[in-house]
């Protein structure tokens, strides 16, 4: 089709593909520039300490607003990302900014805030993800420990040895490491064992569900007290309500983030809800 080049030919072969790869190439040239020109941007959740109430990190979220479609929110083009060979541009910029961002608010006195940034497993294959944090924790000056990597279960599911050698690497450098939607994989406990995480993220299914569904509390009750006895920090997502708060600080979580306390934030809006 290609080599006759005639309109008529074009024409064809437009309408032989699809309209959802059609629509995905249009998205996925969309991205490729919002990248170019800078026009993604971050907001943060904040992640707070149950028993206080006090903000003591915030996540990074990424978010594109496509001049023509309006908001994409990030499970569409974080995928989108990785299969297109986008991510580890895409990654890049977030570890920048968002270490740039805290780097900030350190400097407005919330100096013992933390930033998370979540990692996608293709971000893991090629081992640039090492330099990226790197280069973001040398520019922007933050300490290391104010860094705090999220990795899906995707990323230890190829749990070869050029994984296990990048995370005891990221460790080496101070930053610590979280496990983030905790319980929606499905060997979860086997990286506990291999590899020695910082927090675990309870993910937000079994969160939502916590009064009314006795196997989910259980499920809850019991990762807290494997978190806990490993000696590790846990952390409830999804929580959108004070009766969930209330029976997640009764059950001695430690850490908590959802819409009850706060949405995904703009950077100005954060800053002023830390207040000073
Ligand atoms: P995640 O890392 O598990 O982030 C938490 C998601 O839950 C966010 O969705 C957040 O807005 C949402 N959330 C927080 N509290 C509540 C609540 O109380 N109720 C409900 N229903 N939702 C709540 P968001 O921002 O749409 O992000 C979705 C996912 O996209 C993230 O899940 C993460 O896996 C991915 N993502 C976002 N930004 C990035 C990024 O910069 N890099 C990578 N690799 N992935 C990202
Ligand atoms: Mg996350
Ligand atoms: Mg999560
Ligand atoms: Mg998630």
């Amino acid at each position: 089709v290609a080599k006759r080049g005639g309109r008529a030919d074009y024409q064809f072969a437009m309408a032989a593909m699809n309209d959802a790869s059609l629509e995905r190439l249009q998205l996925e040239s969309s991205l490729r520039h919002a990248l170019d020109h800078d026009s993604l941007r971050l907001e943060y959740q904040p992640l707070v300490e149950l028993a206080t109430g006090r903000i003591v990190g915030i996540e990074a979220l990424c978010r594109w607003d496509d001049p023509l479609r309006g908001a994409i929110p990030p499970n569409v083009f974080i995928p989108l990302a990785e299969e297109s060979g986008m991510i580890e541009q895409l990654g890049g910029w977030v570890l920048q900014t968002a270490a740039r961002q805290l780097q900030a608010l350190h400097e407005a006195g919330h100096d013992n805030l933390f930033v998370a940034v979540n990692l996608s497993a293709r971000q893991f294959q090629r081992g640039v993800v090492l330099a990226q944090v790197e280069d973001a924790l040398v520019r922007s000056g933050i300490p290391p420990n104010k860094l705090e990597l999220e990795l899906t279960e995707s990323v230890l599911l190829h749990d070869g040895e050029a994984v296990m050698s990048t995370l005891r690497q990221l460790k080496a450098l101070g930053v610590k490491l979280s496990i983030d939607d905790f319980g929606t994989g499905y060997s979860s406990f086997a990286y506990l064992r291999r590899f020695k995480f910082d927090k675990i993220k309870i993910d937000q299914s079994f969160v939502r569900d916590l009064i009314d569904d006795p196997d989910n509390a259980a499920i809850v009750r019991g990762i807290i007290s494997l978190a806990l006895s490993l000696g590790l920090d846990v952390l409830a997502e999804g929580v959108e309500t004070e009766a969930i708060a209330q029976r997640l600080r009764h059950l001695h979580c430690t850490f908590a983030q959802g819409y009850y306390f706060a949405r995904p934030l703009r950077p100005e809006m954060l800053a002023e809800r830390l207040g000073g």
